[in-house]
């Protein structure tokens, strides 16, 4: 068999490398990417350290409020307990009383809305959660189905590889070189099969003495315009 003819099987096998390694590619890009995922752990993530925030707001507010509770029950005992007789001063202790009581309603409110916020905020983070969870879940399934498509192509590696030893022990180091310098530059394909009479790769007619070579033992037969070897099949 002349060199053509190992070549072209060398060649078979390594497209069939080839598109194992390109799916492997896509599969771990998959695998790999989790930008959906991510988006979700980032709006948690937002939402938590708003509600932080807020916490800090209520508890600053209900700190406030318990002050003031206080202040008010005081005046209140002392308004009742006889500690003050001066009627002005009493009236002064009653205004006071008011204003703190004013102070305290605008507290409450403000304290309900936070809580009304906060709410609102863990309603969010537990929609997102979800969708973190069933995202989560879908992404593992996949993961696993393309973790068994990678070991089935692992496999069909190895076989293609122990396929190729025997053809490349045949093929001379000369011809080994021209084929991977053809490979790189010519798109992959090094050899070029003639289908009705013509290089089925770059579509050029081919006279019969030229196929009648292509037919013979000769190694060097190469297509005059892609410069591919040519094989007949
Ligand atoms: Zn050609």
């Amino acid at each position: 068999m002349n060199q053509r003819t190992f070549l072209y099987q060398l060649q078979l096998l390594d497209l069939e490398l080839d598109k194992n390694e390109k799916r492997l590619s896509e599969i771990r890009g998959i695998i790999s990417y989790s930008d959906d995922i991510k988006k979700f752990e980032q709006a948690i993530s937002i939402i938590q350290s708003e509600k932080k925030t807020w916490q800090q707001k209520l508890n600053k507010i209900s700190g406030e409020a318990q002050i003031i509770q206080e202040k008010t029950k005081k005046s209140e005992q002392s308004l009742y307990d006889g500690t003050i007789k001066n009627p002005k001063e009493l009236q002064n202790v009653n205004i006071e009383i008011d204003s703190l009581k004013k102070r305290l309603s605008v507290l409450d409110e403000q304290q309900l809305e936070i809580m009304f916020s906060i709410e609102e905020l863990d309603d969010q983070t537990s929609i997102n959660k979800q969708s973190l969870e069933s995202l989560t879940k879908e992404k593992n399934a996949q993961n696993e189905i393309l973790l068994r498509e990678i070991e089935e192509i692992e496999k069909s590696n190895n076989k293609l590889t122990i396929e190729k030893s025997p053809i490349l022990t045949q093929i001379e180091d000369e011809f080994l070189g021209t084929y991977e310098k053809l490979r790189k530059s010519k798109n992959k394909i090094a050899v070029s099969l003639i289908v009705d009479n013509a290089c089925s790769m770059c579509g050029n007619g081919l006279p019969p003495m030229e196929v009648q070579k292509a037919k013979s033992n000769a190694d060097e037969i190469f297509c005059p315009v892609c410069k591919r070897f040519l094989y007949c099949g």
